[in-house]
């Protein structure tokens, strides 16, 4: 535009100083002057012309290089500005992100519970990073047998079934490397064999991003998003995930701890039965519960006979072992009831049997008393045997009251006791 109007000015100014001769003209021919002098007048008229339209030439492509140089400068300005505005508008979402992630430790250091970390993790990540959308996964390491173990999962529109409970070739790498996995395109990621993944029930999966937890170098967990379409995730989204896992780990790690001294709390030491005192909280419960139902409660109380003998005989160090098979034989044969099994003292246990009548109690007892009576307990090459004394009670049929069954069965016991032992007895 610019151009053109100085085009046309350049062209008026030539016009009008073109014009000067021909005005001037008749003057030449009225006063008589010869026709020589007025050609050398033209003459310097197209001369000036000409001079004048190189000067205006030069002039106009000067602003034109000027008004170039300008639309160039405007152009990196423009570029300048979008690339601000993009960094602009990165710098708030990451800011956004790494507010709610100020709430995401906030929840963590609100709980000690493993389950409570477990799912604070998992949602954080599913809704800050995936926006709700694919899967997310969490799992537990398994130290002793470096095995995963799937604590958690999430799918945004629908019930989540997961077969592959111990995680896939995937997760098996970030086990391995115990490092971060981002696969943007699985089917153009040479760094799987897809091929043995064949037959194995599979989810539709295209990319994902994983990442271990990892605290003390010890790798507790691992967390992983997936979605169904390629390029779902970019390596921004891999650090991210990767701080929450790293944060997450210590809360890991705290609720472990924590969950391993409230086992210990309610372990015995010696045969990892659960203590008395746990026991009768929950046969307090579980006697609540029968009562409204209307079902039937049994205690067995088992008491090994002539212990201390046995003691004397092979030493406290054999009797502990006793003391551990006797302890996963009442297990092992309980396992198929609905029962409850403690160390209830010494050489005592006391196993709780839910909706079980006295009748169908008597008939485990005396099975459970028959199998320890026929165990060999090898000891130095030698084989001993234990016997044991079963009192059995019962309610509603004995009483109404959980203190008073375990009374009760304890009497039942020493009736055992009193008519010669490895016997089964109720009140
Ligand atoms: P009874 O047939 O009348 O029950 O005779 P008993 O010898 O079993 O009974 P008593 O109450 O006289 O002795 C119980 C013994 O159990 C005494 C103790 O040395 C032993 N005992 C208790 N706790 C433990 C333990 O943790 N380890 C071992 N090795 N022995 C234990
Ligand atoms: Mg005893
Ligand atoms: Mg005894």
């Amino acid at each position: 535009m610019q151009q053109n109007t100085l085009r046309k000015n350049i062209w008026s100014i030539l016009l009008l100083l073109s014009i000067i001769p021909l005005v001037i003209s008749p003057v030449f021919f009225h006063q008589k002057l010869n026709l020589t002098f007025f050609s050398v007048f033209l003459f310097l008229d197209v001369l000036i012309f000409f001079y004048l339209l190189k000067l205006f030439n030069d002039k106009a492509s000067l602003i034109q290089s000027q008004i170039e140089r300008k639309e160039e400068e405007i152009n990196i300005i423009n570029v300048e500005g979008r690339k601000s505005r993009e960094y602009g508008g990165a710098l708030t979402f990451k800011i956004t992100r790494y507010n709610n992630l100020k709430k995401v430790i906030e929840s963590l250091n609100r709980s000690l519970k493993l389950d409570t970390v477990i799912n604070v993790l998992s949602r954080s990540v599913y809704s800050l990073i995936s926006n709700s959308r694919g899967i997310a996964l969490f799992y537990l390491v398994d130290n002793q047998y470096q095995k995963l173990k799937l604590a958690y999962s999430i799918k945004g529109d629908s019930d989540l079934v997961i077969l592959s409970k111990e995680g896939d070739i995937f997760d098996q790498w970030v086990l391995r490397h115990s490092s971060p996995l981002i696969i943007e395109d699985l089917k153009n990621d040479f760094r799987f064999d897809l091929d043995s993944m064949r037959g194995q029930a599979m989810r539709l999966v295209s990319s994902l991003i994983s990442s271990p937890l990892i605290s003390n170098n010890s790798l507790l967990g691992l967390l992983r998003l997936e979605s169904e379409e390629n390029g779902s995730f970019n390596q921004d989204d891999l650090r991210f995930l990767s701080l929450v896992a790293d944060l997450g780990a210590v809360a890991l790690e705290n609720s472990l701890l924590f969950q391993k001294t409230q086992d210990l709390a309610i372990h015995d030491d010696l045969t990892g039965l659960f203590t008395r005192h746990y026991f009768v909280g929950r046969l307090k419960d579980e006697a609540r519960r029968c009562a409204r139902l209307n079902q039937h409660l049994s205690l067995l109380m088992i008491d090994i006979d002539f212990f201390k003998q046995y003691n004397d005989k092979f030493g406290h160090t054999a009797g502990d072992i006793v003391l551990k098979k006797v302890g996963s034989l009442l297990k092992d044969a309980l396992a198929d009831f609905n029962s409850l099994l403690c160390r209830f003292g010494g050489e005592e246990f006391l196993v709780m049997l839910s909706g079980l009548n006295k009748q169908e109690s008597l008939e485990i007892a005396q099975d459970l008393r028959s199998r320890i009576q026929m165990e060999n307990i090898t000891l130095r090459r030698h084989d001993t045997h234990i016997t044991v004394s079963i009192g059995v009670a019962s309610m509603p049929i004995d009483t109404k009251d959980e203190d008073d069954l375990v009374q009760k069965a304890d009497k039942a016991m020493y009736s055992a006791k009193d008519r010669g032992r490895n016997k089964v007895c109720s009140i």
